[in-house]
């Protein structure tokens, strides 16, 4: 069956589950997202620094999918060499619609909050221009912990439709996503399969697998799905792109929540947002 939507905070819709492409080179995002466009995922999640929103485009834009049909994500790239002012993040934002071949995207996020050199409060602003030029349908954040979100709220006045962050069964996220709920921003796991590392092969999350006659990667997704967060987990492999998206046939049940609720260990696989830079 069909991925469902949610709504975003300014009325736009989203679906709950697409595809990302980091750490796949621009060559080969074509041939994946061809795969996962053919097996049915109509969101794509990429960004200026995976550099690969050329291959990512091309295959949308050969697709023959009518664009309206099509949720298309890509990120800022506010690199740390610099300080991001208003122009710079508009200069950006034309290369990678460029790069993607598109004359909008459904969503543009900053790509980290980069504290260090405090300038995600300016960046933030001229998004909200980029929203109502209409070239964003939809603009958000990634990597944001609750202060942060907190203050861009509070300067701009305009909250976040989504929160991009870091978010498997081993790092859930709890503070974040009762922030996220209470304002109305729409959380969205990064790493969703924990990078295929250890959490695939937990004996708490195959139990639930074996249970339902499904894999651990499905049994993931469905945690995910069920807590209301939006997925994007990435592979170039066909068949696990396909696996991937088949995952509306069964449903958990509140042991199997609960079991892997427990699964939490606060152990980050990527940075720390506090002090990336
Ligand atoms: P992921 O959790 O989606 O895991 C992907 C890896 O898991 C694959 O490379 C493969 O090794 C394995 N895998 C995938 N499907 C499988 C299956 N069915 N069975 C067994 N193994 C499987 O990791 P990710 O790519 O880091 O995260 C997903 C997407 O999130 C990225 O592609 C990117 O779009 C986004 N992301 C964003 C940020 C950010 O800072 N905003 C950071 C990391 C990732």
């Amino acid at each position: 069956s069909s991925v469902p939507s949610i709504t975003l905070n300014n009325g736009v819709s989203m679906p709950q589950l697409g595809f990302g492409v980091w750490q796949v080179p621009d060559s080969e995002a074509t041939p994946a997202v061809a795969a996962a466009l053919e097996a049915g995922y109509r969101s794509i999640d990429t960004a200026a620094v995976y550099e690969n929103e050329t291959g990512t485009g091309k295959a949308i834009n050969a697709s023959g999918i009518p664009r309206t049909e099509l949720f298309v994500t890509t990120k800022l790239w506010n690199t740390a060499k610099h300080t991001w002012d208003r122009d710079a993040v508009l200069r950006a934002f034309d290369d990678s619609l460029a790069k993607l071949g598109l004359d909008y995207v459904d969503l543009y996020l900053i790509h980290w909050p980069r504290t260090v050199r405090d300038d995600y409060l300016a960046i933030w602003r001229a998004f909200g221009e980029l929203a109502g030029s209409g070239r964003a349908k939809a603009i958000g954040v990634s990597n944001f912990k609750p202060a942060h979100l907190r203050r861009i709220i509070d300067d701009s006045g305009v909250t976040p439709a989504v929160n991009q962050i870091e978010l498997h069964p081993s790092l859930q996220q709890t503070e974040s996503r009762a922030f996220h709920t209470e304002h109305g921003i729409a959380t969205e796991a990064w790493s969703p399969l924990g990078q295929g590392k250890d959490i695939l092969g937990d004996p708490t999350v195959a139990a639930v697998a074996a249970k339902h006659g499904v894999t651990p990667a499905q049994a993931i997704l469905r945690w995910h799905l069920q807590n209301g967060t939006v997925v994007i987990p990435k592979s170039v492999t066909p068949s696990r792109i396909r696996e991937n998206i088949d995952v509306f046939g069964f449903t958990l049940d509140t042991g199997d929540m609960t079991a892997m609720n427990g699964l939490d260990t606060g152990n980050r696989l990527g940075g720390d947002p506090d002090t990336f830079d």
